[in-house]
């Protein structure tokens, strides 16, 4: 039996800046060995935001005393579990998230039904033996709609709006396999998190988060789900090729070994002193499984702290 081969919108979205890209991240599995913190901020924010919407959807209240406190709980354990050299990200973390519960939560999240937390769906591409593969953050009804939402953090909050929404590949392909599976149109939804902790003043809500949608219609989905089937046939048929332009190639972590490549010369060498092959399921590891302590290591000196101070929390974890 012919094994079926899953394509994530990560993965698409790195064939589109591109293909030779694309073929280092997921043809040989490479990554950096120096960790990317802005990945690590994002992966663990969704695995306390995950936790969160867990306990709403078994019963716990929005502001409760007790949700605040298994949130804290599982703050503090997550704290003493991780390696020293992961701690500053968690407690980054933290204070966004603190500043979620506190602050957002109450706005966005009243009234709404949890469907469903971290929802893993798989949609099989017609005449193929691919399937698109997506974890959604958070599926719910409210008032009757059905929304996607999808979590995102980072310091540009000029990143979204109401209109680049129309254009998010990895939402519009999470509605396409919402509307496929359930039979029902649903809304998309980004709810963005300021990754940045340390303001000198207080920061208003307006600065701290965003929230943008879009209500989509048959005809869109059918157009974009036309779309993916010809782009899944386009990188199984056509040659892949470098994109080469200053922007993408100045951020590309593959800029050493491509361009060895691209003068003739051999790059294993190269890759193999600065990355690591990882597992297909890499991108979907959570952020405490790989931050945490291994017993038989010793401690990060260089990096250890007993506390922390990002202004409004401290944490002393001596
Ligand atoms: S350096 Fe440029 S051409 Fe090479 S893989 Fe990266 S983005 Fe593509």
């Amino acid at each position: 039996m012919t094994e079926t081969y899953l394509v994530s919108p990560s993965q698409f979205r790195v064939h589109k800046t591109c293909p030779e890209q694309h073929y280092y991240t997921y043809g040989l599995q490479l990554r950096p060995r120096k960790r990317d913190t802005k990945f690590d901020v994002g992966s663990y924010f969704h695995e306390l935001a995950h936790f969160y919407y867990q306990l709403l959807k078994s019963g716990y209240k929005i502001g409760d005393p007790h949700t605040i406190s298994a949130m804290d709980t599982k703050l503090r354990n997550d704290l003493k579990e991780v390696k020293p050299s992961f701690q500053k990200t968690l407690l980054q973390v933290h204070i966004m998230f603190m500043r979620y519960l506190k602050r957002r939560t109450s706005v966005i999240d009243s009234n709404i039904e949890i469907l469903e937390v971290e929802k893993e769906l798989q949609l099989l591409v017609p005449g193929t033996t691919v399937g698109i593969h997506g974890i959604l953050d958070l599926l719910y009804r409210k008032r009757g709609k059905l929304v996607i939402r999808d979590h995102k953090t980072g310091e540009n909050k000029s990143a979204h709006s109401n209109e680049s929404i129309s254009f998010d590949d990895q939402l519009l392909t999470y509605a396409v396999m919402v509307w496929k599976i359930f039979n029902e149109i649903p809304i998309i939804e980004i709810n963005w998190v300021n990754s940045k902790v340390d303001y000198k003043t207080e920061p208003t809500n307006d600065q701290l988060f965003g929230h943008y949608t879009k209500t989509l219609t048959k005809d869109y989905l059918e157009g974009y789900w036309t779309y993916l089937q010809e782009y899944v046939y386009h990188m199984q048929t056509v040659p892949r090729i470098r994109s080469m332009t200053t922007f993408k190639c100045k951020q590309c972590p593959y800029i050493d070994p491509c361009l060895f490549a691209l003068r003739g010369l051999d790059n294993r060498n190269l890759i193999e002193a600065n990355f690591e092959k990882v597992p297909r399921n890499y991108d979907y590891q959570r952020f405490t499984e790989i931050a945490k302590a291994n017993k038989d290591s010793r401690p990060d000196s260089s990096s250890q702290t007993n506390e922390l101070d990002f202004g409004e929390l401290r944490i002393n974890f001596s």
